[in-house]
């Protein structure tokens, strides 16, 4: 049989709306103009250009990083490929593997282990709280791991891993390797690589990065590599090899087709970021973040988790009773075109302070768009009232003055 042409195919202009929905999810997120230009061109693959640009784009990845070791490799797709490249590397069947637990992605990180015939421990976190550095520690001097998986901010559950640093110390004193998510958190909040004894740390690239979906980055420290370059056994990803993708990122040569388009959109947001300078932006996250929260508790609504291991990357928000998110989301975007996103699980919607996302009038505006269509669900909420503390949190924004809680406050010593 012959398949003829599909009709009533319809052209992306008929698809798309008029004007772009504000992406205030969970990710992805809004890009910056020189992103989405770097993100419609294709070159050389193995080319000179293409040489500068990966050449650019490790560099200014050890900065964001903040690593001194030369081991950053890029993926062609999804933080979850980024997060599966570091556990095949890192993690040899039969091996032991202690999965810090705080929902669906630390847990995704657990599953990827086990496929992988480790032998994985799950150390299952409170809901709404962060992981206790002695309670980390007792699993480690019990289960006795090669690596250890944890995620700094946890996306689905709107938890910050904010003892980090402590852990990540102590699996470095039990000679166990550290392996961090950090999709959502690179860039909007401190994480410095080689100074916390981190082995392995991912990122995607339309979450912190405020790039697009689909190119990921990994990087690996000095002792990390080493374990990769040390085995001998056949890895069973061929796509995920490090060793292999060495080759392209560190020797000019062929692994698989680099999505070209993908990375020079990656250079952009990278590039952004250099010049913006991490504490400044560190900075701009946390006032446009806290800012946010402030107003939308003021309008009455409370928020999932306690201040102390709050994200601030990705803010929980209770649902006030009888109302489906579903139904609130979409009239959201149908009237304000403004969209924020539900969970799996708990019962909340996520408003996203990641890159782009954490513009003041971006805040404003969806501040306003939940508020109002709350009221049309006839939910009580007191909008100017809102709108006021969100604009006061943000006037008022000093390090010393907001920054309440202890983990806070060790988070403002790191800049
Ligand atoms: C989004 C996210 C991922 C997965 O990224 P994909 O690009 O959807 O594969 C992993 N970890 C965290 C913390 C995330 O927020």
């Amino acid at each position: 049989m012959i398949i003829q042409p599909p009709q009533n195919i319809q052209p992306l202009d008929a698809i798309l709306p008029e004007e772009p929905l504000l992406m205030m999810g969970a990710g992805p997120v809004p890009i910056p103009p020189r992103v989405a230009a770097a993100n419609s061109i294709v070159i050389n693959h193995l080319g000179d250009t293409m040489a500068v640009i990966i050449d650019q784009v490790k560099i200014m990845s050890r900065y964001v990083f903040q690593t001194q070791a030369d081991h950053i490799l890029g993926v062609a797709g999804p933080g979850s490929a980024a997060m599966e490249m570091a556990v095949a590397n890192m993690v040899e069947p039969g091996s032991k593997v202690l999965s810090i637990c705080n929902g669906f992605f630390s847990s995704r990180l657990a599953e990827m282990a086990t496929r992988l015939e480790a032998k994985v421990v799950k150390l299952e976190i409170k809901e709404k709280e962060a992981a206790d550095p002695q309670l980390v520690e007792q699993a480690i001097i019990q289960h006795k791991p090669k690596v250890l998986t944890i995620v700094q901010g946890e996306t689905s559950s709107t938890v910050w891993n904010c003892h980090l640093k402590t852990i990540a110390g102590i699996a470095k004193k039990h000679h166990c390797f550290v392996i961090v998510d950090a999709v959502c958190t690179l860039s909007t909040m401190p994480l410095e690589m080689e100074n916390w004894d981190v082995d392995v740390i991912i990122t995607g690239g339309q979450k912190g990065l405020s790039s697009i979906p689909g190119v990921s980055l990994v990087a690996f420290s000095d002792a990390a590599w080493d374990h990769v370059n040390n085995r001998r056994d056949v890895l069973r990803h061929w796509c995920l090899d490090a060793k292999l993708a060495d080759q392209f990122w560190y020797q000019k040569a062929y692994h698989y087709t680099a999505p070209v388009s993908g990375i020079l959109a990656i250079h952009e947001a990278l590039r952004l970021i250099c010049i913006e300078t991490l504490p400044l932006r560190f900075a701009r996250h946390l006032r446009s973040s806290l800012a946010l929260q402030k107003g939308l508790e003021i309008m009455g609504l409370s928020l999932y988790v306690e201040e102390s291991s709050r994200l601030n990357s990705v803010v929980g928000i209770n649902l006030p009773k009888g109302v489906e998110a579903k139904k609130l989301l979409a009239y959201m975007s149908k009237h304000y075109r403004v969209e924020i996103s539900g969970a799996f699980g708990a019962n909340i919607v996520r408003i996203g302070q990641m890159g782009e996302q954490c513009r003041s009038h971006h805040i404003f505006r969806t501040l306003h768009a939940l508020g109002a269509s709350l009221k049309m669900f006839a939910v009580d909420v007191d909008m100017p009232a809102g709108v006021s503390a969100l604009e006061h949190s943000l006037e008022t924004f000093t390090y010393t003055k907001t920054m309440t809680s202890a983990c806070q406050e060790a988070q403002l010593a790191e800049l």
